[in-house]
């Protein structure tokens, strides 16, 4: 089946076919480094994870790009609210760059223990200043943008179009009705390229620029980072969905002010929230679950990946910790259908089934990445006993390579030694052919919890 995905830019789904054939460009917002991640933007970049594990499946090169923003957003996604790297340098009495390094090596940590594959570039906001300024300069030259009371503005009202994204009627925004008005803007849509005063004090991040020194507003960086390294157009754009009304909005409206060129990307992918009963996660009022608070609850980093993968990224993920207990457990019995197999490993004429499976999966991840029905097929196949355990193994290794959940990789237990040295002694009564002894031995081991296998290559230990 070929491969579709649903474009917010269009609203519906569409056949993926990229600028360049057989070589995709995707850039996806990244995080901002001011504090820990929290689950809700783990499973935006899980399902960011997928969609890269999608397209390569696919046979398609994939040149993504995440940028780390260390600089310039602002608590509120417009222009309004408290610096959130200020913020966070406040609330822990460290140096802004002492904040980004340390979120920012938070965020690699818990992408790694997620199994969440490097983007191809990873790049940071403040090490793309002059490419924000040259792109800035651009937009000023092809009129769009002003300079009122210190600041650089965009001028929504150049773009005729403005608010394609989010279908955004520009005559009903209110002027000033979510939040205090700047009496700078010329348009209440307008937005901040360049800060230089700014009512936020004196920052510890800024530069020079031709409109003095001063540090770049949010939306830019996205645009200069992804042209730099994806070129003036490219394929695909990911974030969350919050991101559709005034982030992404803003990052057209600047990037096909700026190029000239439209549409400036081809595909819109917007994954949903993830949310608890008491509503949304906020990073910014600290009101959140980190991975950390689930490993040190006992969960697999894994878990929550499987979690994730039972919904369909463009629908609410309702986490709860039932919610979670539940896929902590199903993950569990999934490895342990599967070391089952492995420890039996025999195979059978199963080459028409195995074409079915592998065709079915590939309809199910290319349909707007159905990973759901996907899992579906990764438990009906296990039960097929069509198949052989060795074919089993090989469909399963070849759909996680999608999945990323490590199925075949046996658990690393602790063996405590008393339960080593009682397994020695089994050995060597084995090996005597004191089979009364070794049987004994091997009862001892199960009242540990612990459970012996032979196979041709000695003796295993498997926790019970
Ligand atoms: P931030 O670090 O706040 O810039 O957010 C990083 C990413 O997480 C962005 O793509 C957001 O759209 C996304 N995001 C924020 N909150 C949630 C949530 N509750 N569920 C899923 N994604 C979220
Ligand atoms: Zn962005």
């Amino acid at each position: 089946m070929k491969l579709r995905f649903y474009n917010t830019l269009t609203q519906k789904k569409e056949e993926f076919e990229p600028i360049e054939k057989g070589r995709a460009g995707m850039y996806s917002c990244g995080p901002t480094v001011y504090n820990f991640a929290h689950i809700g933007n783990l499973r935006t970049y899980i399902f960011n994870d997928l969609l890269r594990r999608v397209i390569l499946e696919n046979g398609i090169k994939l040149d993504h790009v995440m940028n780390i923003t260390d600089v310039g957003h602002l608590t509120s996604d417009a222009d309004e609210g408290e610096d959130k790297m200020l913020a966070g340098a406040k609330r822990e009495n460290k140096s802004v760059w002492e904040i980004a390094k340390f979120y920012e090596e938070s965020f690699f940590n818990d992408i790694s223990l997620l199994n969440i594959q490097k983007p191809e570039i990873l790049c940071r906001a403040t090490d793309h200043i002059d490419d924000m300024i040259n792109m800035e300069k651009k937009i000023e030259d092809n009129g769009c943008a002003y300079f009122a009371g210190g600041n650089l503005y965009f001028d929504t009202s150049k773009i005729d179009d403005y608010g394609k994204l989010a279908r955004l009627k520009v005559e009903d925004l209110q002027y000033g009705a979510r939040t205090e008005i700047d009496e700078n803007k010329r348009n209440n849509s307008d937005f901040v390229l360049w800060f230089t005063k700014s009512k936020f004090g004196d920052q510890d991040m800024k530069w020079d620029s031709p409109w003095g020194t001063g540090y770049p507003g949010w939306h830019i960086e996205c645009c200069a980072m992804s042209s730099r390294y994806l070129g003036e157009q490219f394929d695909i754009h990911t974030g969350g969905i919050d991101h559709i009304p005034v982030h992404h909005t803003n990052e057209i409206a600047q990037a096909e002010a700026a190029i000239g060129k439209k549409p400036w990307v081809k595909y819109w992918l917007h994954g949903e929230f993830l949310v608890m009963d008491k509503g949304k996660m906020s990073k910014s009022s600290g009101e959140f679950l980190t991975l950390k608070l689930l490993v040190d609850k006992g969960y697999d980093p894994l878990a929550f990946r499987f979690l994730c993968l039972g919904a369909h990224y463009r629908k609410q993920l309702m986490f709860s910790w039932e919610a979670m207990e539940g896929a902590s457990q199903g993950y569990k019995n999934l490895k342990n259908r599967i070391s089952e197999l492995m420890k039996n490993e025999q195979s059978y004429d199963g080459d028409k089934k195995r074409s079915y499976y592998l065709e079915r999966f590939s309809g199910f991840i290319n349909d707007d990445l159905n990973i759901p029905q996907a899992l579906a097929l990764l438990n009906d196949m296990i039960k097929d006993n069509k198949l052989g355990s060795k074919e089993k193994l090989d469909i399963t290794k070849h759909f996680d390579q999608v999945f990323g959940l490590k199925l075949l990789e046996k658990e690393e237990t602790d063996i405590p030694e008393d339960v080593l040295a009682l397994a020695d002694k089994r050995e060597k009564a084995r090996g005597e052919k004191n089979y009364t002894l070794s049987d004994k031995y091997r009862d001892m081991i199960r009242e540990k919890g612990f459970e012996i296998r032979d196979s041709k290559d000695g003796q295993t230990i498997e926790k019970l």
